[in-house]
């Protein structure tokens, strides 16, 4: 560890590196060892207030939002090549921090961010509203205008790019951000102050405020001077910040739980197939919102695929995240790893066979668990109808393209879904059927910058990614003007 990965560790308020106003500090928990790595400042509601107000005054000074699109966009192009130019410092951090094997942090996570920091820089030059034909004699137009200030509060299991997914639109129309980030993986979020400031973005336009949900996020919630909420996490919470938001009348986006089915119709590849079924439930050690952990399998390749798996899924690499050839590396934190051992022992009472995991791993003290398939639950079963939310997947049968859909849709959630099949026709027909936010076919978590993703149901409203983000950080104001 380098001074420069963890430090300051302090509050980044109106391009200034702060302690909380009480002092109050936390620890940072490698996953890998269960060890206290450093340690950070906790803000309290004093802490939210003043960087509510540096947001709120460089919003209204205008040193961003006066900018031109193609301004800011430079800025954020620039904001991209620093992620790449600290791509290792950065997934170092991320890996450290979350417990994600150094592999994949770099593949995905740092590569992701500086794609989409890329793609707000374009969709910046971009921005712009519409002149509209009416029969009044009148020229009337369209403005494409920021909300003003955006609390970004982020969950634990992508830290760099869920935050870069808010603050990037964001910033691209013109707002300015207060950024909460998890209480657990709060360390990117302060090397990414350090790249934005470094490329161009003023202060007090982007600040970040560490600390808990209860009370930092809470404040930051509930604060009068934010105008919009950007949320990412569990249905739990996002209901809740959804009722405050609603109560205040505050615009919001909320990207929440998931718990995604993975369709295999009897005509697929079942060897392209195998890979995608282990990609969707231990990407990311299977903490992976839109990852796939039940599986739905036609009953003429079921026992088939069940016995490919029970033989694969054991030779999946887990262990130290920073060896590079491992896949699966610990959960990001010690209440994670236990809510997956509950998970599986409920399947056990709940008839479930363990074909294979369903134990943690003893390793440096770290929080492992095994990757675990879990055979004949019914649909009904709490396991197979809750968000899980480690490297666990559940196989059941279906006789039907009907009751595929039916149990594909069962859950309360509808963020991801995948189908597996060589016939196109039933590709597109099943996909149009899934209640969902994004449908992949053949493969699992295809994920781009340019594509939106969002969820349906209990999985949330809106949508990151795309040109439907920037929208989601603007407002229509209409210029009407009398030709008399
Ligand atoms: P979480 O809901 O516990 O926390 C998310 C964020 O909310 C954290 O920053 C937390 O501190 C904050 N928070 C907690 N209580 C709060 C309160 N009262 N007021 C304001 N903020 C509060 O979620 P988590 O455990 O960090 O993340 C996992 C969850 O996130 C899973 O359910 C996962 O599916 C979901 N997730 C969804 C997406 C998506 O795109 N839909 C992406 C990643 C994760």
């Amino acid at each position: 560890m380098t001074a420069y990965e963890t430090e300051p560790g302090r509050l980044f308020i109106g391009g200034r590196w702060r302690e909380a106003a009480d002092g109050a500090r936390t620890d940072v928990v490698d996953p890998s060892r269960g060890a206290v790595v450093t340690t950070v400042a906790e803000a309290g509601p004093a802490d939210v207030d003043a960087a509510v107000r540096a947001a709120r005054q460089a919003y209204d000074d205008g040193a961003w939002s006066g900018l031109s699109g193609r301004e800011r966009g430079r800025i954020l192009h620039r904001v991209a090549e620093l992620i790449r130019a600290n791509a290792d410092e950065l997934a170092a951090l991320e890996s450290l921090d979350v417990g994600k094997p150094i592999t994949l942090c770099r593949a995905v996570d740092v590569t992701n961010a500086a794609n989409d920091y890329e793609h707000c820089a374009a969709l910046a030059h971009s921005l712009h509203g519409a002149q509209r034909d009416t029969p009044l004699n009148a020229l009337a137009y369209t403005r494409r205008e920021p909300l003003g200030v955006v609390a970004a509060i982020t969950p634990f299991n992508f830290p760099l790019i869920l935050a870069g997914s808010k603050i990037g639109p964001a910033l691209a129309a013109g707002n300015t951000v207060v950024h909460k980030p998890a209480d657990e993986t709060p360390l990117s979020a302060l090397y990414m102050a350090r790249l934005l400031t470094e490329a161009g973005v003023p202060d007090g336009v982007v600040n970040v405020v560490t600390g808990t949900g209860p009370v930092a996020g809470e404040a930051l919630l509930r604060h009068p001077g934010v105008d919009k909420i950007a949320f990412t996490g569990s249905t739990a919470v996002g209901r809740h910040a959804a009722s405050v938001a609603g109560e205040a009348l505050k615009p919001v986006t909320m990207e929440l739980g998931g718990n995604a089915a993975h369709l295999v119709f009897a005509d697929a590849d079942l060897e392209k197939t195998v890979g995608a079924v282990i990609k969707a439930f231990v990407f990311n050690t299977g903490q992976f919102c839109m990852g796939g952990p039940r599986l739905l399998v036609a009953r003429p390749v079921h026992d088939t695929l069940l016995s490919i798996l029970a033989d694969a899924v054991p030779g999946v690499p887990v262990g130290d995240p920073r060896r590079p050839e491992t896949v699966v590396g610990p959960m990001a934190g010690e209440k994670h790893l236990k809510k997956v051992e509950e998970h599986v022992e409920l399947a056990r009472k709940e008839g479930g066979r363990i074909v294979c995991g369903g134990e943690r791993l003893d390793l440096d003290g770290g929080y492992y668990y095994r990757p675990t398939v879990i055979a004949g639950l019914p649909n009904d079963s709490r396991v197979v109808q809750e968000e899980i939310f480690g490297p666990v997947l559940t196989v059941q049968p279906f006789d039907s393209e009907d009751e595929a859909v039916a149990l594909a849709n069962s859950t309360p959630y509808g963020l991801a879904s995948g189908i597996q099949t060589r016939d196109l026709a039933r590709a597109h027909r099943v996909a149009g059927r899934l209640k969902a936010g994004i449908v992949w076919i053949n493969d699992w978590a295809m994920l781009d910058p340019a594509v939106p993703f969002g969820g349906v149901k209990d999985s949330g409203f809106g949508r990151e990614y795309g040109p439907e983000a920037l929208a989601a950080y603007t407002q229509v104001k209409s210029v009407v003007v009398s030709l008399d």
